[in-house]
């Protein structure tokens, strides 16, 4: 795959099988983690939720494995349990299957954030199916989190205390509105990467392990 191709690329099964090894755990996990958070009003089940809540702990070295495997199970229940739920409140009317359906999608999607064997290739045959909108959103969350065609590493000199203090901010809250701003903050400390800038004034989230805030961050 080409650079441009990667810019513009909307399989994200593609995309994860051109990463394959090079994408490492803590951030395939993120990506699948931000897949769970835009599934996230889907998610009924509390056990479903904390699955996405303890991946990114996990992840982020704040949640132990034994941790993981306790939400993994927890949220495997759920997934099972989603059609007996539905199906004894709201009967079997074409409305009731869509939407136990959607929840039940959405509640893999929780599960495969707590997996433990999580890798490029799970998460390829994971997304394989999916279509339209949640092909666009999980390409652009790969892109978000990967680089594959420039190192990550930026200039010390940019990272000042308001640079910091803006990427931990964004980082924490989840909040990609502050990203643009942050991309002022970098200017104004001599940034000129245009990679760099143009990444922090994406329109598009920016979420847990976006490799610009990663980068600020030190995290690995
Ligand atoms: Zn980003």
């Amino acid at each position: 795959m080409t650079r441009d191709a990667w810019l513009t690329c909307t399989d994200p099964a593609l995309m994860l099988n051109f990463l394959g090894d090079r994408a490492g755990d803590r951030k395939l996990r993120l990506f699948v983690c931000a897949w769970g958070r835009d599934v996230w009003r889907h998610l009924s089940d509390e056990r479903s939720r904390d699955a996405v809540l303890t991946a990114e702990r996990f992840a982020d070295g704040e949640a132990t494995l034994a941790d993981l495997l306790a939400a993994h199970r927890d949220a495997a229940d759920a997934v099972q349990e989603i059609p007996l739920v539905l199906g004894g409140r709201h009967g079997k009317g074409v409305k009731s299957r869509k939407g136990t359906g959607t929840s039940k999608s959405a509640a893999e999607v929780a599960r495969y954030a707590a997996d433990p064997a999580w890798d490029a290739r799970t998460a390829a045959r994971a997304v394989a199916w999916k279509k339209g909108a949640t092909r666009y959103a999980l390409s652009n969350h790969l892109r978000d989190i990967f680089t594959p065609f420039r190192s990550a590493v930026l200039d010390p000199a940019w990272l000042t205390s308001t640079v910091l203090a803006m990427a931990r901010y964004a980082y924490d809250s989840g909040d990609s509105s502050a990203v643009p701003i942050l991309a002022d903050a970098l200017q104004d400390a001599g940034c000129g990467d245009e990679d760099v800038l143009t990444h922090c004034r994406d329109e598009s989230a920016h979420v847990r392990g976006c490799w610009v805030l990663d980068a600020i961050l030190g995290n690995d």
